[in-house]
This record gives structure tokens, sequence and C-alpha cells, in this order.
């Protein structure tokens, strides 16, 4: 049993240490006692692959990956938090807690210095507020890793894992999908942290693919391409990529046409293989 799921024992915990929740950084801890030893077991860390985990909390998630993989690196933006880590995970000697920022950390160096060349998967239940730009970031980085298994708000994962073509898609699926493959494993109630939040939230899995599923002669155009398409999504293709990649229509209707996508296509109904056929046909200039 996760003692840490025990809300009058965390309550006291945190209280003692002077902690209290800031909205800001997202701070919403798992009191759920099931669902951190399935999103221990589920996400791959073991006896030979190392976990890294964004931001720990109290320690209860880490606990758990703790139990599954031979070491575990936390990573941790909030201070305060470190002393209470310290007293929580005292039992665990094969985690190291890191202080740091996510969005700033060297992830290639902490993982060449602290798991050497084997191999890493990441874990977290991430601050809502940088889900899009952490996950991006760990995917753009082409980390050496196998996979994230992340908690995030329902809707956001919903979206992450909707196929380019669907309806429910935007501009993370396609990026996302561009390297990874999406997987939705289970949902969280909102009554499952303390403090609750307003909404739910789902662990999603991003198995790490090896090659991208579609060939793009410049893979920052071609994500300029899908933030372009998508930026008015009720509005034709043509009049969204005009204004978002500021070409006269005239051109963007070249392109499509080039492209063999019709004008009157929204970016929702765009597969993978027809965004990269529009960015490869703008990277080579037709009409500029
Ligand atoms: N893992 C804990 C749990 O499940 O109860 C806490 C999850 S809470 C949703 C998000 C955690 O991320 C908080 O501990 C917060 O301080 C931390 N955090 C927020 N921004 C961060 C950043 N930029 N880098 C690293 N950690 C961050």
């Amino acid at each position: 049993m996760n003692r840490l799921t025990d809300i009058a024992y965390i309550k006291e915990v945190l209280s003692r240490h002077g902690f209290t929740f800031s909205k800001a950084l997202g701070q919403n801890f798992l009191v759920n006692p099931s669902v951190c030893p399935k999103m221990a077991a589920m996400c791959g860390g073991s006896e030979t692959v190392g976990v890294i985990e964004i931001g720990p909390g109290a320690g209860v998630l880490t606990a758990e990956l703790a139990k599954v993989a031979y070491k575990v690196v936390a990573v941790e933006l909030d201070k305060r938090l470190l002393p209470v880590l310290a007293e929580t995970l005292s039992g665990h000697d094969n985690v190291k807690v890191v202080q740091g920022d996510a969005m700033q950390l060297d992830f290639v160096r902490l993982i060449r210095e602290e798991f050497g060349g084997g191999e890493v998967v990441i874990c977290a239940n991430l601050p809502y507020y940088i889900t899009s730009p952490v996950i991006m970031r760990l995917l753009e980085e082409k980390l050496p890793i196998r996979s994230l298994t992340v908690m995030v708000q329902k809707e956001a994962a919903d979206r992450i894992c909707a196929v380019p073509g669907t309806r429910a898609a935007g501009a993370i699926s396609a990026a996302v999908h561009y390297y990874a493959e999406p997987e939705m494993l289970f949902k969280v109630s909102a009554g499952s942290f303390l403090p609750a939040p307003k909404v739910d939230s789902a662990v999603i899995r991003l198995h790490i693919r090896q090659e991208p599923p579609v060939q793009v002669t410049d893979e920052a155009l071609f994500f300029k391409t899908v933030r372009a398409a998508f930026l008015q999504r009720r509005k034709t293709l043509a009049n969204s990529l005009s204004a978002g990649l500021s070409m006269p229509k005239t051109e963007v209707h070249a392109i499509l046409e080039k492209a063999g996508v019709p004008s009157a296509f929204r970016a929702e109904q765009l597969s993978m293989q027809q965004f990269a056929a529009i960015a490869n046909v703008v990277g080579e200039g037709i009409g500029v």
C-alpha cells in the first residue's frame, strides 16, 4: 500500500513542510490508489529499463515506478518539494531527484549521465499548463527513449490520440503522429486528485517511431504547414494556408493542385500523407 494516497497522511507531511499547492505549477497530486501502480506497470520500466519522471510532486508515482524499474530519475521544478521528496522517498535507494525545469533541462545529457547507453522510458503525471509544449519538446529532441506514458487532461488526450484525417484531429495530433504512435490507456476521474481539478484526465502512451510515417523534405516546414492549416480549422485549406503561410491564394491553389489535395478540404480531413505532400510542394517554392 502506497501511503502517499492516504489523504490524511499526505496533508500532514505537506503541512509539516509548510507546502501549499500552486495552481500555476499545475499541482494536483494523485490520491486514487489504483492509478499509479497501473501507470507504473504499463510504462515499460523494468529491471533493465530505467524511467525518467517529470514532476514527482510528493512522490506518489515515483514510489511505484521505483518498484518496477531499476532506476528512476525524477525532475521537479518546485524547490519546496525537495525536502518532502527526501522524506517520502527515503525508502527507495534507486530514485534520484533532480531539481530542474522540464522545458529547459538537457535531457540528452541527463540520459547519458544517469542511464549510460541503457534503455529509458518517460512516465509522468504532467503539469497541465505545459502538456503540449513538454510532449513536443521531448519528441522533437529525438531522445533515445522507447515511449512516453503520460497523464494529461482528457480533452488533450483525445486530441493527441486522434488520427489525422478524422474530425477530432488538430495540429498536435499530426505533430505527435509524426514522431510516435499514440495509444489511449485509461481515463482518470477528477476526484482522483488533491486538490481535485475541474476536468477528468487520461493516461496515454506514445510509442516512439523508429522512422516517421511519411517522408518530408523539411521537417520544420512540415510542422509550419500543419500549424497553418489548423490555424483557422473551420475554413477551407486554401484560406487557412493562405493566411497561415502568408501566401497569395492563387499560389496556394497551385500548391494544392500539385500536391493532389482539394482546395475545399479542411485541415481535419487531411491525412499525414497529404500534409507531407503539401509541405514538400511548398518546399519546392512553386510559383514563388
Ligand atoms: N507526480 C505527482 C502526482 O502524480 O501526484 C505530481 C503531479 S502534478 C500534476 C505536476 C508536478 O509537476 C508538480 O509537482 C509540479 O511542481 C511539477 N512541475 C510543474 N512545472 C514543471 C516543470 N516545468 N518542470 C518540472 N516539473 C514541473
